[in-house]
């Protein structure tokens, strides 16, 4: 068993609020991602939750027990580095069997476990070798093999990828997936690439200034997210983003901004300031289209071709909009064109807070009762 409870966790530098309450609950075999930008206190947590840095509130419980103190050496969690932080005196062999020499496991069942890992990892053949003579990937796979020979509750790992070339990084994402599949354990993983967080997670935990934006299956944070910068910040390109106003027009609901219509959806809204939000995949390059669903107006500024797809980017009013097209639509730069994307692919963000709005119950609402419901 490995679960973390993390309650109202908090760590402050002198006037820097690293890690600002946060709680969130880690589950038994989760593969927990902390995302988010350089900065957002993704380093810190972690750290914490290995026990290497001391938060200045809240607390830590590891399957139910209060951790919060306990020297990091007798929690039963295990980090993996960015920088491998492998001992470069001693050998693979010697490296893999460390863990287990400093606590004082028999010297048998200590070589039949570094047997073992070396084994599910496939550097049986690199024991002897010093890691000065590791290739970066080989590097990375002995720091994890360090980390799982003692079978701990929990693995910790702070951008372990990231030292390593975009295709090594590719094939290892993968093989990590695997561990976990085969290991069962639960994985907290941190880093700032979405795509491993896409990829691998379980569960994504979105970080921004020290707080939880969301948490969620990747499929919830990139087709319901629950605020503007988690829209802005996941996608590639991300989410369109664009100032809007909703209101009712008739016995619909309707957003419109400088180059933007959306007849949404039956019933009505008070006028009120939104974001509205759809991604590049979902819009459609097309031409008059009437009744539900999003319009746009746009210039075409340039072309990005992909091999499979092309991006165009565009302007709309004052806004950066970017479409995904597949290959044969024929769009040149100067062109303006007519985007629509289905009423269901339209995000609507607070225009204060960022936080999403759900249009709540819409089949069985009476137009009467029709509200904008924040969350
Ligand atoms: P991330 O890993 O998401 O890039 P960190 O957890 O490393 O972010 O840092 C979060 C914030 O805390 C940053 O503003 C960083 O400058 C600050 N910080 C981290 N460690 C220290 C420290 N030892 N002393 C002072 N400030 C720190
Ligand atoms: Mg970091």
């Amino acid at each position: 068993m490995g679960s973390i409870r993390i309650e109202g966790l908090s760590r402050k530098f002198k006037n820097v609020t690293a890690v600002d309450d946060i709680s969130m609950d880690i589950r038994d075999g989760d593969f927990l991602v902390l995302l988010g930008p350089s900065g957002c206190g993704k380093t810190t947590l972690l750290r914490m939750i290995a026990g290497l840095l001391e938060p200045t509130g809240g607390r830590i419980l590891l399957d139910g027990n209060d951790i919060t103190s306990t020297p990091a050496k007798r929690r039963d969690v295990a980090m993996v580095f960015q920088n491998y932080a492998l001992y470069p005196h001693l050998s693979v062999g010697k490296n893999l069997a460390f863990p287990l020499r400093i606590r004082k496991v028999a010297k048998d069942e200590t070589a039949r476990r570094v047997d073992e890992v070396a084994q599910q990892l496939d550097i049986s053949h690199l024991l002897d070798r010093k890691p000065k003579e590791l290739s970066g990937g080989q590097r990375q796979r002995v720091a994890v093999g360090r980390a799982i020979v003692r079978s701990p509750k929990a693995f910790l790992m702070d951008e372990p990828l990231s030292n390593l070339d975009a295709k090594l990084r590719t094939a290892t994402r993968r093989e990590l997936t695997d561990l976990h599949r085969r290991l069962g354990a639960t994985f907290v993983y941190v880093t700032h690439d979405q795509v491993e967080a896409m990829t691998m997670a379980t569960r994504i935990a979105l970080l921004n200034g020290g707080r939880v934006e969301q948490i969620g299956t990747p499929e919830q944070v990139y087709d319901t997210p629950a605020s503007v910068f988690v829209a802005g910040f996941l996608g590639s390109p991300p989410m369109n983003l664009l100032p809007a106003t909703v209101g009712t027009r008739g016995r619909t609901v309707v957003a419109s901004g400088d180059g933007v219509e959306a007849e949404l959806w039956p019933g009505q809204s008070p006028q009120r300031a939104v974001t509205l939000g759809v991604r590049p995949e979902h819009l459609q390059v097309a031409g008059i289209v009437t009744g539900t669903g999003l319009r746009m107006t746009a210039r075409v500024e340039s072309i990005e071709n992909l091999g499979s797809e092309q991006i165009a980017y565009c302007r709309v009013g004052d806004a950066a909009v970017c479409v995904r097209a597949p290959r044969p639509i024929a769009l040149l730069a100067g062109q303006d064109v007519t985007l629509t994307a289905p009423v269901e692919r339209v995000h609507l963000f607070d225009g204060d807070t960022g936080r999403r709005l759900e249009w709540l119950d819409v089949p069985e609402m009476t137009e009467f009762d029709a509200q904008l419901l924040s969350r």
